[in-house]
């Protein structure tokens, strides 16, 4: 691994789901244009509409009228979910929004990078970090567990002084919140000193690992293979996962957010 390698919950989560995979992405950097999941037109139209509408938040947030956004979206899905996004951030999102936010933090010798959809600062002097999400929501318990949820609160906390007047944000000023676009609902995550500290345990030791390791083997989960773009380069087989089944809790494909933000991390 290069000295300049920059960790990013993407990055962390392809780690802690498949240690190959994340050899191929980020050491090797193999592109392997295999679909994640199938049908094929069905998972394309999903990232496609997935798309549009993280660009249609990122320009309201820019303070293009809602209005002209509106009489852009031809898609009537979209459309629900920009409803849905329009009647929450009128009550729930204050003023100050910062939007399409990106933060480093240094850790164990190496860099962590986060980008934010959203971060707001609220009335109550609190910041909110926000995350868009148009796939269905998994159970708390799942999203807790990802890196994201770890990873975005903690780089807040240590790069974050500069929205507070200099003065560092201390963990119980940090709340993050996942927003979905089908439900128009959010998970919401507090966040304690003790947690931070967890957190930082949890992901120095990680980085650690990584970074003294010369072998990344397959994971033993066979599932996700089937999901995975990698899969006929590590003979995991070649028909990809059926994407229906990614509401199929009971075989762990709760923990396979298709996550539009995962990818644009993944390209930046
Ligand atoms: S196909 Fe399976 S073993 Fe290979 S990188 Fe993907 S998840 Fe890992």
């Amino acid at each position: 691994m290069t000295d300049d390698f920059i960790f990013s919950q993407s990055a962390l989560q392809d780690y802690e789901d498949c240690p190959r995979r994340f050899e191929l992405r980020y050491l090797r950097e193999v592109e392997w244009p295999a679909l994640e999941t199938s049908p094929a037109l069905e998972h394309e139209a999903a990232m496609l509409r997935g798309q549009d509408f993280h660009h249609l938040l990122h320009q309201h947030a820019l303070g293009v009228p809602a209005e002209a956004l509106a009489a852009t979206i031809s898609d009537a899905e979209v459309r629900t979910w920009w409803e849905n996004y329009l009647s929450w951030q009128s009550v729930h999102l204050p003023a100050e929004r910062h939007p399409e936010m990106m933060l480093t933090a240094p850790i164990a010798g190496s860099v962590l990078m986060a980008k934010y959809d959203i971060v707001a600062r609220m009335p109550d002097s609190t910041f909110l970090i926000i995350d868009w999400k148009t796939g269905r929501p998994p159970s708390k318990a799942k999203l807790a567990s990802r890196m994201q949820t770890i990873v975005y609160p903690y780089v807040l906390s240590r790069a974050g002084a500069w929205l507070n007047g200099g003065v560092p944000l201390s963990a119980e000023m940090i709340r993050m919140s996942y927003w979905y676009a089908t439900t128009g609902e959010t998970i919401d995550f507090s966040l304690t000193s003790d947690q931070l500290d967890s957190h930082e345990e949890r992901l120095v030791s990680i980085i650690a690992q990584i970074s003294e390791r010369f072998e990344f083997p397959k994971t033993q989960e066979l599932w996700r293979c089937r999901f995975c773009s990698y899969r006929s380069l590590c003979e995991r087989g070649i028909e990809a996962g059926d994407m229906n089944e990614l509401d199929d809790e009971a075989n762990g494909a709760d923990e396979l957010i298709v996550d539009l933000d995962q990818i644009e991390e993944i390209s930046f």
